[in-house]
């Protein structure tokens, strides 16, 4: 990967796709597959908006049972399948449990019927060869095995449990940027840092975009026949620079919040309400609940998601202190034992979807439920212009392939079959996790902990001797990062000369897990601006400058 800005000013591109979340990425990848020639761009680094804030779950959607969505159920389970297959090293099953309560909706009745239909839907989960991807089915327990698993549940009216499995992707920002450095090796063209700032247009048909570098300012032109937008909660934003009358129907959006804190569960996911205990009248008169989820994840847990309306700039979206405060009263209401107090939120994540409505019944927000993929020449009667409105991180390539195959059709090029539902993405060629794991960890170079080697396996999966290729040359960068325990040195050196790494930030939040949980304190971010401004040239006020700008990222607006 580099980022070659002459590269693009001087090429025809079939397609220029504006946004490298995580639906870009996957269009990239899917389009380059197919022989495309494709360039990405992103105003930010890869992956660092809303992708960057997923709760990490790759779901099958059990709750879509409740509006009996079995298509989007049969979508969520058939991507997390195929994820499964051509990421192996990124997405692992998760079990989860939902604690029963009275005769309703969260009874042991009603759960049971509930996962036996998951099941039923969810036949050919398990088409994998890798055992370790196997999902079992559903089951419901008793009320003491429940308290086993969750000891600090509220008990009143506790009836027992249900258990099924998911799958959390161990890396969200990884998997994102697997995708982009499958698609350019597949000879597309990324840049980040480079924000889309108007449309190169003939009459009523679009044929690029002119970008601007947001390190340099230069601007450059970018010619193509196509333009996918893809720029998640700036999508209207980006049309708005075609035309004024495009953005005038402007998506409604939701904020999205999700908080890192204290360890507090064991190694299963939680669904908890913030109404649980409450008999059952209680609850029906109290309908501001919501159900959270807690997902253990690292050495950590991964708390949420609240909702809220967002009718601002989505470049002015901040979580705020009060928005912390009234997601840790919910969950310590729903999960009493928790005890999370502010101090043990080590990092938040927030994000901006597209909303439904607000629901009149409960004054909830209702999110965007379906994608979209926008053809702007049926819509507006602007050519060469398609836009993909994704609701989900899981579903993204079966939306990426659909978006293709119309993308192919605007191109007038013959059909070509996608292939991105088989073929493994960067780091993905393992048969079998486990005993790939095993036998990578067993045969690794002396100089490497184990520990440091099951990580690399986690991260960058069979492509692990790309890091390690940076030890020939210097040794001690097989040593663990200054106060942590496995993340090496040569990832930082890797991303900076090979995943186009321009920013401290860049390292530290999505290219290694340093800083994706929390600070990872000031000796370690030190040691990497000293690994990364050794690579680039850095003088000492650009990387206290860098410096600065990874400690923002942990402080949050009053
Ligand atoms: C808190 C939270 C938890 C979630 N949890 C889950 C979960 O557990 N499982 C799940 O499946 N989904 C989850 N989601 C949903 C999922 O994260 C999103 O649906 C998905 O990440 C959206 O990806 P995207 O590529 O559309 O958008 P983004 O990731 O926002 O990507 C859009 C990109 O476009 C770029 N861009 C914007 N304007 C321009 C421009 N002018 N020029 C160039 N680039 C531009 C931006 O910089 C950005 O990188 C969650 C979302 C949130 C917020």
């Amino acid at each position: 990967m580099t980022r070659d800005l002459l590269r693009l000013a001087s090429q025809e591109y079939d397609i220029v796709i504006v946004g490298a979340g995580i639906y870009g990425a996957c269009t990239a990848w899917d389009a380059a597959l197919r022989g495309l020639k494709v360039a990405i761009i992103d105003k930010g680094d890869f992956g660092s908006a809303t992708s960057q804030n997923s709760q990490k779950i790759i779901h099958g959607g059990l709750r879509y049972l409740q509006q009996l969505d079995i298509i989007r159920m049969r979508e969520s389970i058939r991507e997390r399948r195929i994820l499964m297959k051509i990421a192996p090293q990124f997405v692992h099953p998760l079990p989860c449990v939902m604690p029963t309560y009275g005769h309703l909706t969260k009874s042991r009745v009603a759960l049971a019927a509930a996962l036996a239909l998951n099941d039923i839907i969810g036949f050919d989960r398990n088409r994998l060869d890798d055992p370790q991807k196997h999902l079992p089915g559903g089951r419901i327990i008793s009320r003491n095995e429940l308290i086993d698993m969750l000891p600090g549940v509220p008990r009143k009216g506790l009836t027992g449990g249900a258990v099924w499995y998911d799958c959390q992707t161990h890396n969200s920002e990884r998997l994102a940027l697997s995708f982009l450095l499958s698609a350019c090796e597949r000879g597309a063209d990324a840049v980040n840092y480079l924000e889309a700032t108007g449309f190169l247009t003939q009459g009523c048909r679009v044929c690029g975009v002119r970008a601007r570098d947001t390190l340099t300012g230069a601007t450059i032109d970018i010619r193509s026949r196509c333009v996918l937008n893809t720029a998640g909660p700036w999508i209207d934003k980006v049309l708005g620079r075609l035309s004024p009358s495009l953005s005038s129907r402007p998506l409604r959006l939701t904020a999205a919040m999700n908080l890192v804190t204290r360890r507090f569960l064991g190694g299963v996911a939680a669904g908890l309400s913030s109404r649980a205990g409450l008999i059952e009248e209680e609850a029906l008169v109290r309908k501001s609940s919501r159900l959270y989820f807690v997902t253990p994840w690292r050495d950590v847990c991964l708390v949420g998601t609240a909702f809220k309306p967002y009718e601002g700039d989505p470049d002015d979206y901040r979580v705020t202190e009060g928005d912390i405060a009234a997601l840790l009263s919910e969950i310590n209401r729903a999960y009493p034992d928790a005890r999370l107090a502010r101090e043990e939120v080590t990092f938040i994540y927030g994000g901006l979807l597209p909303m439904r409505r607000m629901s009149a019944r409960t004054g909830e927000v209702v999110v965007q439920k379906h994608y979209r993929i926008i053809d702007h020449s049926r819509a507006d009667g602007w050519d060469g212009l398609v836009t993909i409105m994704g609701v989900k991180y899981t579903t993204a390539r079966g939306v990426a392939e659909k978006a293709v195959d119309l993308a192919l059709k605007k191109l007038g090029m013959a059909f070509v079959v996608s292939r991105s539902d088989e073929v493994p993405i960067y780091g993905g060629e393992i048969e079998r996790f486990g005993d790939f794991l095993r036998e990578s960890v067993r045969s690794r170079p002396p100089c490497v902990r184990e520990e440091s080697m099951a990580h690399l396996v986690y991260h960058y999966g069979s492509r692990f001797d790309d890091v390690l290729s940076h030890l020939r040359k210097d040794p001690s960068l097989a040593r663990p990062l200054a106060g942590q325990n496995y993340v090496i040195g040569a990832e930082i050196v890797h991303a900076t000369r090979a995943e186009m790494a321009v920013k401290l930030a860049d390292v530290i939040l999505r290219r290694t897990e340093l800083g994706s949980a929390g600070n990872p304190g000031d000796e370690c971010v030190h040691a990497c601006a000293d690994l990364m401004g050794s690579e680039l040239g850095w003088d000492e006020g650009r990387k206290s400058q860098e410096i600065k700008e990874v400690t923002s990222c942990y402080k949050v607006a009053r």
